[in-house]
């Protein structure tokens, strides 16, 4: 995949052609001395389970992966916080207001947009939702559909971005962990928000 300073011919402040590569994640204009750094994005992506031990997925609306599972989520906007992307993100795709979020880990992840690679970097959060709300979920946006899958179903397989499929699979070990952690006799729904 195309690095993505590698697009970036011209020195965007003086506009000389000797914008050079100046280390892996930066170029520097030898002419006029500004150096510009490329960061990965900012972006979220929820866990967001029910009382009957499901989780919520989305269909992809867009490319890249279209067609494929995703968890909601997305880019955080300039001057939001990454909580504040988490819950627009939701609303956005499903229309439920989040109740309680805790964050979980972090991905990394490098995907192809206009022919150039875009790096980002997932916060994922464990997300409850507002019972008020969960009756009337509705796919919108960048989600062609919003439906829930038992989580003893759920196929990373099938989640077409890689730091998502990770992500899942990271998060389908931490719901083993907490089912282990649970009293064996007991059918009591695993606790997602243990208190700390
Ligand atoms: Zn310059």
């Amino acid at each position: 995949m195309i690095h993505p300073l590698e697009k970036f011919k011209f020195c965007p402040v003086c506009g000389s052609s000797h914008f050079e590569v100046n280390n892996f994640k930066s170029k520097r204009c030898s002419d006029c001395g500004f150096t510009y750094y490329a960061n990965p994005c900012s972006a979220t992506a929820a866990f967001i389970m029910n009382d009957r031990n499901e989780l919520l997925v989305v269909r992809r609306a867009k490319e890249p992966a279209k067609g494929t599972l995703d968890l909601p989520g997305g880019f955080c906007d300039m001057d939001e916080t990454v909580e504040e992307g988490m819950r627009r993100e939701i609303k956005e795709e499903t229309g439920l207001d989040v109740e309680e979020m805790r964050y979980l880990f972090s991905s990394p992840n490098v995907y192809e947009y206009s022919g150039m690679g875009v790096h980002t970097l997932d916060m994922d959060f464990l997300v409850r939702v507002s019972s008020d709300t969960i009756a009337t979920i509705h796919a919108a946006d960048d989600a062609a559909e919003a439906f829930w899958i038992p989580v003893d179903k759920v196929n990373p397989a099938e989640f077409g971005l890689t730091s998502i499929r990770n992500a899942v699979i990271r998060f389908l070990a931490t719901i083993q962990r907490i089912d282990f952690q649970e009293d064996k006799n007991s059918n009591k729904t695993p606790d997602f928000f243990p208190q700390t």
